[in-house]
């Protein structure tokens, strides 16, 4: 067979038949060539790009995984690689059995081939044949026995992937801030080249609609456009957008898609026949023919690090794939990560900047409520200023919202008289109380179990209490406090799908919810006109924990929940409770000035050459057996790199020291910017031999520490 590079073929492995892709680059010198086998077939579906082969290479390469763990990501739905299976059907039958017959016809075999006749050529399935000529299928039997039918082959399906229509009139720009940047970014996605650009702007500041309008520019042109949003399943209102702006809804790539779906759709892409796909970060490794925009919303979201299998982040990942695509690459956020923040000021990205809310709208006012001075009543979470502004706010029509980002009941479950905690069997973690469904369950790994009625330490009868609050507590507490108000709990546990949540933000754009109880759910894109009050419950929660971006994470997550409020004609306030209003985090927040807090941060990061001014890379040794675990960590340390501006930090119990039945242990390479770590990591694992019972991940630019 002569076969071009990018042709998908089937090969035998060992006994098995398995898909594969046929590479180019140079032949491996070590394969012994008389044991190749022969290629068995090519199948019938376009051949990967060259750019999308480079993009899995280049993957690979950096984030240290196997080409074929990468390339398999890229064809994720083994089915789309056969041609869709066609279905028989019936015709008529050409020529018609002898006139002698036909004076047999009852009406019913008349009306059915007076279907068929309607238009020449005409093929049907005999279910919907039979169906439309109000027969049995009987009858369509018997006419094919009788000759009158012929069997055929049934159209292709029309593609189920509507055209967006770029000249279907969307909302006209605003002019100035609005209008200046969607110029630019049409100009960059006309240009036909790879180029970055950082678009920033105030939360309900009109970003979305500047960036679907380089969305239509890349229509335009005849390329396809691809959407990054870190959680699609919460997406339900950018997606009616979409509709409402392109007259069509969007191609979609995520996890929940049902096998068919994604078969259709990764053999839609292929052909060219999706021209905008909206997906979640696996999207990158999609098969575009002619990839001529790729965007990323809320780029700051940790949802786009994929943590497990290959290690990598989409948002890293859509500027290469953007490049070796020649496609332009927008990254969208109101609080961009202090990494994509520093490339724009060095030059590397473009910058536009929306300042102003649309419509005239303002931005929420934020203060803190110092819980020294007003703490909350005992074994209560809200405080009295809180309260009170919850209070007025419902009893002014409008719409209020209470943010923990924590689910379940209570974080901990302790015994009052020996003080025992509750904690996972397999995690180095405490058990969450999830009281509506009387479960205790652990958030890392699953496990759960009934809440014991004594203590399974010291066997104390009803001595187990509850520590601390989860959005059920909240709730509890604010049925006391509001009973009269219509409430709604958005946690993923009580909002599990695409379904639930579009629902819940219909519910609340249509007034019929009072009080909003959530976790960093709410905190997504959401437009909701009618709520003019936020409180966050623990506004210090996040920056326990000591992680290199636990204040900038901070910053984005309670900016982004501060952002859903005063959307609309009526002003929005912001109220955090915490225990340290002085914070810079705080500050920041209040002061709205999330400038000068990343300015800080940078200045805070650059002295140890913590990135985005160094890099850093992660070992994450883990087995069932502690002692294996210790010892490849220990061998490991031994055999750490030196050299100019590289330190290995480690090896260390993770904080997640056990975590699924695993004891964890971590070493960090930390090195300076211009030095490329794969080679580096690369020589250090070669030195060190790994049983087979120890897994050792490495975790390039990682975002996690746990
Ligand atoms: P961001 O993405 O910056 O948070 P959005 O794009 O969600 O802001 O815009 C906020 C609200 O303003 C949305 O309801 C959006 O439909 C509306 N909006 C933005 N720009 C326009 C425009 N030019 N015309 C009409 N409505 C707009
Ligand atoms: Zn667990």
């Amino acid at each position: 067979m002569s076969l071009l590079p990018g042709t998908f073929v089937v090969v035998p492995l060992n006994r098995r038949e398995v898909p594969g892709v046929v590479w180019d680059g140079p032949p491996d010198p070590d394969l012994p060539a008389g044991r190749l086998k022969d290629v068995i077939e090519a199948l019938e579906v376009p051949p990967m790009t060259a750019s999308l082969r480079r993009f899995v290479e280049w993957v690979a390469a950096y984030t240290l995984s196997p080409p074929g763990a990468v390339l398999r990501m890229a064809m994720s739905s083994p089915g789309a690689l056969e041609p869709p299976a066609r279905q028989a059907g019936w015709a008529l039958a050409a020529p018609a059995p002898p006139e002698g017959n036909a004076r047999r016809l009852t009406p019913e075999r008349r009306r059915v081939l007076a279907l068929l006749a309607a238009a020449p050529g005409t093929v049907r399935a005999a279910g919907a044949l039979a169906e439309a000529a109000g027969v049995s299928p009987g009858v369509v039997r018997g006419l094919a026995d009788a000759g009158f039918l012929v069997p055929a082959l049934l159209p292709e399906a029309a593609s189920p992937f509507a055209r967006p229509d770029p000249e279907h009139p969307g909302p006209p720009l605003a002019p100035g801030a609005q209008q200046g940047a969607a110029t630019a970014l049409r100009e960059a996605v006309a240009a036909g080249r790879f180029g970055v650009t950082l678009l920033t702007g105030v939360t309900g500041s009109g970003k979305t609609e500047v960036y679907l309008d380089a969305v239509a520019e890349c229509l335009r042109r005849g390329r396809q456009a691809l959407v990054l949003l870190p959680e699609i399943a919460l997406s339900a209102q950018w997606l009616e957008r979409f509709r409402r702006r392109f007259g069509v809804a969007p191609a979609l790539w995520h996890s929940e898609l049902t096998s068919k779906t994604r078969r259709a759709t990764w053999r839609a892409v292929a052909e060219g026949q999706a021209p905008v796909l909206v997906g979640a970060r696996s999207a990158l490794f999609l098969p575009f023919p002619d990839l001529g925009l790729v965007v990323v919303d809320e780029e700051h979201e940790t949802a786009f690090k994929q943590e497990d299998g290959v290690v990598y982040h989409a948002r890293d990942m859509a500027v290469v794939r953007a490049r070796l695509a020649e496609a332009a690459c927008v990254l969208v956020s109101a609080t961009p990560s202090l990494e994509t923040l520093t490339n724009a000021e060095q030059g590397r990205y473009a910058h536009l900047h929306l300042d102003r809310r649309h419509a005239g709208a303002s931005l929420p006012a934020v203060a803190a409520i110092d819980l020294r001075a007003h703490p909350p009543e005992r074994g209560r979470f809200l405080a009295p200023p809180l309260i009170e502004a919850v209070t007025e706010t419902l009893a002014r029509g409008e719409q209020a919202m209470l943010f923990l980002n924590r689910r379940g009941y209570a974080p901990l479950t302790l015994c009052r008289t020996c003080g025992h905690r509750l904690r996972c069997p397999n995690c180095s973690a405490w058990l969450v109380e999830h009281r509506a469904q009387r479960r205790l369950q652990c958030h890392h790994c699953g496990h759960a179990e009934s809440p014991p009625a004594a203590c399974p330490e010291c066997g104390t009868a009803s001595s187990l209490v509850p520590i601390g609050p989860g959005v059920e507590r909240v709730l509890e507490e604010a049925t006391a406090l509001w009973p009269e108000a219509r409430r709604l709990v958005m946690a993923s546990d009580t909002i599990p799908g695409p379904a639930a949540a579009a629902a819940a933000a219909q519910a609340i754009q249509d007034r019929q919810v009072d009080l909003i109880i959530g976790t960093q759910i709410v905190a997504k894109g959401w437009h909701f006109p009618h709520l003019t009050l936020v409180g966050v419950v623990d506004a210090d929660l996040g920056l326990a924990g000591g992680d290199l971006r636990a204040a900038e994470r901070t910053v984005q997550l309670l900016h982004q929940v501060a952002g859903r409020a005063g959307r609309a004609e009526a002003p929005g306030w912001v109220l955090l409770q915490t225990f340290s209003p002085d914070h810079p985090v705080m500050q920041a927040l209040v002061s709205n000035d999330l400038d000068a807090f990343m300015r800080a941060e940078a200045m805070a990061r650059r002295p140890g050459g913590w990135p985005p001014f160094g890099r850093l890379a992660a070992l994450i040794v883990s087995s069932e057996d502690e002692r294996e675990a210790d010892r490849t960590a220990r061998d490991l340390g031994l055999a750490a790199p030196r050299g100019e501006g590289v330190q290995v930090l480690g090896p260390a119990p993770a904080p997640l020291a056990l975590l699924r039945g695993r004891h964890r242990r971590r070493l960090l390479l930390k090195t300076r910017r211009d030095v490329a770590v794969q080679p580096i990591l690369r020589a250090w694992l070669a030195r060190v031999e790994v049983s087979n019972s120890v897994r050792v991940q490495v975790d390039v630019d990682p975002v996690g520490f746990l």
